[in-house]
């Protein structure tokens, strides 16, 4: 199984990407992941990574493929792969193909996790922290028991404006992809306003076809 997945901060696109490494044995590649664990072994691609990121500037495509080209080679990744954050733009998308050409491992399919911006906005601005018991509620969607007494607070990073501006940054990059993995014939749009259950049956189905 060769997919990109695809999906907003809040999507659930994490737990789904969870369910898929455990069900399907491929691992979930992370260009986040794959950028720390460079820099930290000091391998040559990271310690370019490194030198970037200390000027300021971001890692270019080359280099962050370069990581992707050395991960597909590990043995965990023979079955495949779910590719998780990249690409990000059109120019990373053309790389990626040419690249999975290359090694005669087109993907199979990206997946398209679809949610109206109205729901992840309220599942995002909805979470509160328990100050006291650390525990994590909705008021929205899993607001507290009536027992639970403890004040709650809501992180910085999930005030409106804050979750408005990254949910923006979402769209604007995802949608040039959509319209290009369309036209490519590999899109699969999966409705992930569900269960975890029914969300992952539905993107069980949709990598199958
Ligand atoms: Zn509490």
């Amino acid at each position: 199984m060769r997919i990109v997945l695809l999906g907003a901060p809040g999507s659930g696109k994490g737990t789904q990407s969870q369910l898929l490494v455990k069900t399907h044995g491929v691992p979930q590649i992370s260009t986040g992941d794959l950028l720390r664990d460079a820099v930290a072994k000091r391998t040559e691609l990271g310690q370019r990574a490194k030198a970037a990121m200390d000027s300021g500037k971001l890692v270019d495509d080359a280099t962050v493929l370069g990581m992707i080209r050395e991960r597909f080679s590990k043995p965990d990744a023979v079955n495949g792969f779910i590719l998780d954050g990249f690409p990000r733009n059109i120019a990373q998308a053309e790389a990626l193909e040419k690249m999975l050409q290359e090694l005669g491992t087109p993907l199979d399919s990206v997946v398209l996790m679809n949610l109206d911006l109205g729901i992840l906005f309220k599942r995002l601005t909805g979470r509160r922290i328990c100050e006291e018991c650390g525990k994590v509620f909705n008021v929205f969607t899993a607001p507290p028991a009536a027992g639970h007494k403890h004040r709650l607070i809501q992180r910085p990073d999930d005030k409106e404006e804050v979750i408005g501006k990254r949910l923006e940054v979402y769209e604007a990059q995802t949608k040039p992809l959509i319209k290009y993995y369309d036209a490519a014939g590999l899109l699969r749009v999966v409705d992930a306003d569900a269960d975890v259950d029914t969300v992952f049956k539905s993107i069980d189905r949709a990598v199958k076809k």
